[in-house]
């Protein structure tokens, strides 16, 4: 199986794919989460992302998809995989579909998680992240067993800085710009599904698991 997460900031989609990779064996590329390792490690990509991951803006599509380029050479995506945050605009599904052809891959499904913006802003003003694992928890959806503290792993919890209200609506704004319109990429392929993600997420991952084995 592979497969996109798309959706807007907040949909969940963090959250969902970390279930269903582990539920269904799959690898789990989180272009977010690759590109704050790099940042955290002082890499060279990491420098230059920084300031857009701030700003709220997208990183430029080349160091983009040379990094996921690269993650997909790694030998645990061969047993399939579930793309978070990545395409993020046409350029980038395009520059996609060009690898996987090159590689003679199908692309099996495209979720869209379709959340309200109420309930968006809701979940990032509340949303905290590990910094060692990565694993998100909410302060009233979903707080963590100790303050602070990671369920998982001990890590300690933070607020990522582009969860911040302004960012949050830059973040808004690109996604409505440039990510909204894979929607309509992804349909004309025929390989769309549709999912309310405003519900609680085991909800989700159930509607989710059931379109899929439909297919
Ligand atoms: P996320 O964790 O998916 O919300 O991503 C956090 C930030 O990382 C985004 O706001 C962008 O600045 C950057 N980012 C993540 N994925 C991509 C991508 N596919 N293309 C460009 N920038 C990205």
């Amino acid at each position: 199986m592979r497969m996109i997460l798309l959706g807007p900031p907040g949909a969940g989609k963090g959250t969902q794919a970390k279930i269903l990779a582990k539920k269904l064996n799959l690898a789990h590329i989180s272009t977010g989460d690759l590109l704050r390792q790099n940042v955290a490690a002082g890499t060279e990509l990491g420098r230059q992302a920084n300031d857009y991951m701030h700003k709220g803006l997208l990183v430029p599509d080349e160091l983009v998809s040379e990094m996921v380029g690269n993650r997909l050479k790694e030998r645990d995506t061969e047993k399939g995989w579930l793309f978070d945050g990545y395409p993020r605009n046409l350029k980038q599904a395009e520059s996609l579909d060009a690898l996987l052809e090159r590689g003679k891959i199908d692309l099996d499904c495209v979720i869209d998680l379709d959340a309200s913006e109420p309930v968006i802003i809701q979940r990032l003003s509340g949303r905290l992240a590990c910094g060692n694992c990565g694993a998100n928890f909410h302060i009233k959806n979903m707080p963590p067993r100790k303050p602070e503290i990671c369920d998982n792993c001990g890590g300690r919890l933070y607020q990522r800085p582009d969860d911040k209200e302004e960012t949050v609506k830059k973040r808004l704004e690109v996604y409505k710009k440039e990510t909204a319109a894979l929607i309509e990429y992804y349909r004309k392929q025929n390989k769309l599904q549709r999912v309310s993600a405003d519900l609680e997420p085991d909800i989700v991952v159930d509607k989710i698991l059931r379109l899929l084995k439909k297919k």
